[in-house]
């Protein structure tokens, strides 16, 4: 029988798309320790293991250059690579990095991309080991694949929170998706009068946290100093809400969240009342924060309690208990996993 049926890819989401593929692929090396499904691919490599992943970015889907220099988008190219290897609890070593070119493109700014990704490359300590080059039609592809190293009980996967576990987020969050709402307005008021120069002073920090975004290393190696492994981990790249998601379908499990504990810069806040968004709407689901979301067995909060740059915002609960946010108000309402739509 003809099969004419078509499907929107819309109508299952990016992740519900990654689910279908992932239900046609069959591993077959008994090396392949993880595959599909976390942060990173996990490959058993004598005494120790490799993490793998791998973004792709875009021009004109995730980054402007009317407003992102070369430089900056090569260095976070880098930094979303080496967030998903921490957020296995491993140390990134390895980049490969592949770029599609247009012929807009002059060796000038391929040297201002890589500048970008050296500098990277020298922040986080990772050698560029290879990559692949090749034409585009519609401007710059960038693919970086990240590998990275550690020991098989230093790894924190999505699946291995339990009930009563604390929930840590690290930094502040919402600041990259106000920072892009300004961006963006910024050029719409530059595109209708040229003469107009965006006055960006007041908004360095938001606009930085969306054109150079820092992976948090500083946290890993902090946690491994201080004895801790993560019960989970998982990077916030989504925003919030939807990694909470993945981290209690993974381990099966529900969460309870407090409003008042959700870690929110001041000019986050002030910008986004600015924008008439709501603060806390663009804590749960803003995107590209590249914090680290992570849960921790209650015997060592002791260990990270006065760490000036980790957060307790909750709790792990059984799944039957759902996912809920406790209002300033002492309210609870379901927490909503909007996410990113790409589709
Ligand atoms: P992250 O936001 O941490 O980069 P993603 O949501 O992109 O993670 O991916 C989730 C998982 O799905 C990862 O294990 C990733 O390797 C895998 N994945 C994503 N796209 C594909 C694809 N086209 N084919 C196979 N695996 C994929
Ligand atoms: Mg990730």
């Amino acid at each position: 029988m003809e099969n004419n049926k078509r499907t929107e890819i819309g109508e299952l989401g990016e992740f519900g798309l990654i689910d279908h593929l992932n239900k046609s692929v069959k591993i077959k090396n008994s090396s392949t320790f993880k595959g599909i499904g976390d942060d990173a691919a996990v490959i058993e490599a004598g005494n120790h293991v490799k993490v793998v992943t791998t973004d792709l970015l875009l021009e004109g889907v995730h980054f402007d250059l009317s407003y992102a220099p070369l430089q900056h988008v090569g260095f976070k190219a880098v930094a979303v690579n080496v967030s998903d290897v921490a957020a296995m609890n491993a140390i990134p070593k390895q980049i490969t990095v592949s770029i599609a070119l247009s012929n807009r493109f002059s060796v000038e700014a391929v040297d201002a991309l890589y500048a970008g990704i050296n500098a990277a490359a020298e922040h986080y300590g990772v050698d560029v080991i290879g990559g692949d080059t090749t034409a585009s039609r519609s401007g710059l592809v960038i693919s970086i694949t990240a590998i990275g190293e550690a020991k098989k009980e230093e790894l924190s996967y999505r699946y291995g929170a339990k009930v009563n576990d604390i929930i840590c987020a690290t930094g502040d969050l919402g600041g990259a998706l106000v920072g892009l709402q300004i961006l963006e307005r910024e050029k719409q008021v530059f595109m209708a009068n040229p003469d107009m120069k965006p006055d960006l002073d007041k908004y360095t920090y938001v606009t930085g946290r969306q054109l150079k975004p820092d992976a948090r290393m500083d946290i890993i190696h902090e946690l491994r100093e201080l004895g801790v492994v993560p019960t989970s981990m998982i990077d916030i790249s989504d925003g919030l809400a939807s990694e909470l998601f993945h981290i209690c379908k993974a381990s099966n499990l529900g969460v309870t969240i407090y409003e008042d504990k959700l870690p929110i810069d001041k000019q986050t806040f002030d910008t986004a009342v600015e924008l008439n968004m709501d603060p806390i709407t663009c804590v749960l689901n803003g995107g590209e924060d590249y914090e680290l979301l992570f849960t921790i067995d209650q015997k060592d909060f002791k260990k990270l309690e006065k760490h000036a740059d980790i957060h307790f915002i909750g709790h792990t609960t059984k799944p039957e208990d759902g996912k809920n946010l406790v209002t300033k108000s002492g309210t609870v309402v379901e927490l909503k996993a909007q996410g990113w739509k790409h589709f």
